[in-house]
């Protein structure tokens, strides 16, 4: 299960993160409150979950064919 990590924190809130499964960035700047930052990394995130996971799928499915010797 991918998660968020915190890459970038300025005056010690964070602003900018990354997944932990396929490092792709989020960050949400502006004049908002932590809290309010966290709330829209966490949609922005899950939504993302779900993509990553079934980008992920079909590069799972090639690495095995890969692996595979090919008949001769
Ligand atoms: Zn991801």
């Amino acid at each position: 299960m991918p998660e968020l990590i915190v890459m970038e924190k300025i005056d010690g809130s964070p602003v900018a993160w990354r997944c932990s499964d396929c490092r792709l960035k989020f960050s949400v700047r502006g004049k908002l409150t932590a809290q309010e930052r966290y709330r829209q990394v966490t949609e922005e995130f899950e939504v993302h979950m779900k993509e990553c996971r079934k980008a992920g799928e079909p590069a799972r499915d090639m690495a095995f064919a890969a692996g595979v010797p090919l008949p001769e």
